[in-house]
């Protein structure tokens, strides 16, 4: 029988090019957005339902489960992939802005699941795929709010998996570093240009950004890996918790989880600490 994803954030991106490659493999999608006009050329793709989702609005979220389910009979995996990245100095963004960040990236997941496991735990199956981030494993300066986002996301799947796995349903996340096809460097740049300037930070906001500009030509990584990474995980049949998606985090995520604590600050404050601008 084939088989049904649901992903959120179909409007752009990895949901947009994660619909497509589940098609490919011969997947039935439920491709939800918060807005269905960005969803027309999806929706002339055979084996896609488009529907309106928003993260942050529960009737949404219950309708477009039931149309999915209505659609295509049963739902046996779902991508919470729909976020966004809130970039700037922490005491320079206001206290609305990081409820929001929370809302989409933390409680809109949380919402999207909640909704979907009395279906997952009648079908004694299912399969919940939680896009993280490089930044969910560590962290970097003026993406404080984007990585407690992540972090929080990523302890929340870490214990969720061992509720969930009694009853057949597995939990992983799925962890890409940075693809600047997407939009998600648009809306980053936007928030972050929202925030109000405080000169005291002005020389290491300048260091900083030197420095993330070295990063971005690492960014290697296209689209359709992470989508790759996001199936491969859904279909692999294993209960494998993390999957770092792209390779130019690799050596930092190493970094992260195998070196001491230690030295894995002392390396990162070497970088971006008082020491590094001295
Ligand atoms: P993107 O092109 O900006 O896609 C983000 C998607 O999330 C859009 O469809 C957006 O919809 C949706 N979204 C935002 N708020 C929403 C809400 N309240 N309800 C429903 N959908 C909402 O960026 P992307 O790079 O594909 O990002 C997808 C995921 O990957 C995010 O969780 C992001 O944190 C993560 N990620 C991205 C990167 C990267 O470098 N690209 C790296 C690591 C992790 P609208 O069009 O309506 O705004």
């Amino acid at each position: 029988m084939t088989k049904t994803v649901l992903i959120t954030g179909c409007s752009s991106g990895f949901g947009k090019t994660a619909t497509g490659y589940f098609v490919r493999q011969g997947w039935n999608v439920i491709a939800t957005m918060r807005n269905i006009s960005d969803g027309k050329e999806l929706a002339e793709l055979d084996n896609v339902l488009v529907t309106r989702l928003d993260v942050e609005d529960p009737a949404s979220i219950a309708s477009a489960i039931e149309a999915g389910i209505e659609r295509f009979g049963r739902i046996d995996a779902l991508v919470n992939n729909a976020g966004y990245g809130l970039f700037g100095i922490f005491e320079a963004t206001s206290p609305e802005k990081i409820k929001e960040q929370f809302d989409v990236n933390v409680f809109g997941v949380m919402s999207v699941t909640r909704a979907i496991l009395p279906h997952f735990r009648t079908n004694k199956a299912g399969v919940i795929i939680n896009v993280s981030s490089g930044a969910g494993v560590f962290t970097l300066p003026m993406i404080s709010l984007y990585c407690a986002s992540k972090f929080a996301l990523e302890g929340f799947s870490e214990a969720l998996s061992y509720e969930l796995s009694g009853l057949g349903i597995t939990v992983k996340v799925v962890e890409p570093g940075g693809v600047i096809s997407t939009k998600f460097g648009q809306r980053s740049g936007a928030e972050a240009g929202q925030a109000q300037s405080i000169p005291d930070y002005e020389p290491f906001v300048t260091s900083s950004l030197a420095i993330f500009e070295t990063m971005r030509g690492q960014r290697l990584a296209t689209e359709e890996d992470v989508a790759k990474v996001i199936h491969d995980a859904v279909t692999d049949g294993t209960d494998q918790l993390r999957y770092v998606a792209t390779d130019d985090i690799k050596p930092l995520v190493r970094a992260r989880r195998e070196t001491s604590e230690a030295e894995y600050i002392q390396f990162m404050r070497s970088k971006f600490g008082a020491s590094a601008a001295s």
